[in-house]
């Protein structure tokens, strides 16, 4: 039995077959440029990657020719095949601390929080009018990002703005990629044997976040009300401060909307160095190069402040877990990070952080005081299992 992923985003859609009990991937694939004149799908089953030009004109042409797909390369996609189909949802504002079963309700909620997500969540809800539309008998779940981060204590979600205000206007600090950071937390836990444990999980890939979590529930997150605040990221600014805004417009006679892009698109690693690939900027500051080396030292002092400070909040640190793209790919900013906390009584084992792997493992020393592991983020498989969780199997 297997669990369909769909990751709608605003032009792309991203989906997975996979098997919850033992991790396979049975089928992946990538739909892109979708409403553009020409679009692409990339669909691999069995390691065979089929790779199609066409015009994509919306998500439900989308959808069909996938599902087109999966009927000619097998499995046909049925309730004989596919338990559940988890959506990938970025914002479940207030409404869900848990993933749940789409019903119109459901749907209705993730509608009404377009505001907060205005990027993510129209893309998403498509998707999932699309999908419950072209498969009625297989149960939908939506699984939200913000979800593990719903019960961050009050004072760490909220803002020290009017209360009227932020009451008005839902504002207070979301998070995001809590799937991961739920994944990832669960699997050091696992890994360790224990549970009570305090841990900073850095999940560093193009979007990067930082989150604080004890015995198992999460106390502090680096994304807010949106997925810009926090660490420094592939195209993002992470915290700036908000005077830049009032700045930029009045100054610079820039529109909110032109800020909104400079901000998330064409900012971190890609606004200091014209790239937002960590290699390139890893290759720059190895050679010497002046921006690669300003936006390498921006990046880890970034990280080094939240570390520091989520081991104040939790009073103390017993696991440091770096995961995605970045955290489990680069030695070199796992090196630099792990030598600049010292103090903390980190110690990183140069042999072991130079170990590749897909599976879980430590690359501190035996005497380090703090941990430090490399865990594989995988959000399908989380997903997929969130979904079955809902549906009770
Ligand atoms: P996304 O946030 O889009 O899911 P990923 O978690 O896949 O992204 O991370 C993508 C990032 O990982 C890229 O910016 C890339 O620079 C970085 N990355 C991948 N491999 C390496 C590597 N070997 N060394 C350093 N960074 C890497």
């Amino acid at each position: 039995m297997s669990v369909l992923v769909i990751n709608a985003g605003s032009s792309s859609i991203k989906y997975q077959l996979v098997n919850p009990d033992n991790s396979e991937v049975i089928v992946s694939g990538l739909a892109e440029r979708i409403g553009e004149e020409m679009g692409h799908i990339d669909h691999t089953h069995d390691g065979e990657t089929t790779s199609l030009d066409l015009p994509i004109a919306d998500h439900k042409a989308g959808l069909q020719k996938i599902l087109e797909l999966f009927d000619e390369f097998g499995p046909h996609l049925g309730p004989e095949t596919v338990r559940a189909v988890g959506h990938r949802v970025v914002q479940g504002g207030r409404y869900f601390d848990k993933a749940a079963l789409i019903d119109d309700e459901v749907q209705k909620l993730i509608e009404d929080l377009i505001p907060l997500a205005p990027l993510h969540n129209p893309a998403h809800l498509s998707g999932i009018k699309v999908a419950r539309s072209l498969l009625p008998d297989i149960p939908h779940v939506a699984v939200f990002d913000t979800a593990f981060f719903q019960g961050l204590p009050d004072e760490a979600a909220t803002y020290a703005l009017d209360r009227e205000v932020a009451e008005k206007y839902s504002i207070r600090r979301y998070g995001a990629h809590g799937t991961s950071h739920q994944y990832v937390s669960a699997k050091v836990a696992e890994f360790l044997g224990r549970d009570d444990l305090k841990q900073i999980v850095l999940h560093m890939g193009n979007g990067a976040s930082a989150s604080a979590v004890v015995n198992g529930h999460a106390v502090e997150t680096s994304m807010g009300l949106t997925p810009l605040e926090g660490l420094v990221m592939g195209t993002r600014t992470g915290d700036i401060d908000p005077a830049v805004v009032f700045h930029l417009a009045r100054v610079g006679g820039m529109s909110i909307d032109e800020i909104d892009t400079l901000f998330n698109r064409g900012s971190g690693l890609k606004g200091l160095t014209g790239s937002n690939d960590m290699r390139d900027v890893q290759d720059g500051y190895a050679a010497g190069d002046k921006d690669a080396t300003v936006a390498m030292e921006v990046y880890v002092h970034r990280l080094l402040k939240y570390i520091g400070s989520y081991t104040a909040v939790m009073g103390g640190l017993d696991v440091l877990t770096f995961t995605a793209g970045v955290g489990e790919n680069s030695s070199a900013v796992r090196a630099l990070v792990g030598e600049r906390l010292a103090s903390l009584g980190v110690k990183i084992d140069e042999e072991k952080n130079e170990v590749r792997s897909r599976e879980p493992r430590v690359i501190s020393t035996d005497d380090s005081r703090v941990k430090v592991l490399v865990v594989p983020t995988n959000e399908e498989l989380a997903i997929a299992r969130q979904a079955m969780d809902i549906i009770g199997a």
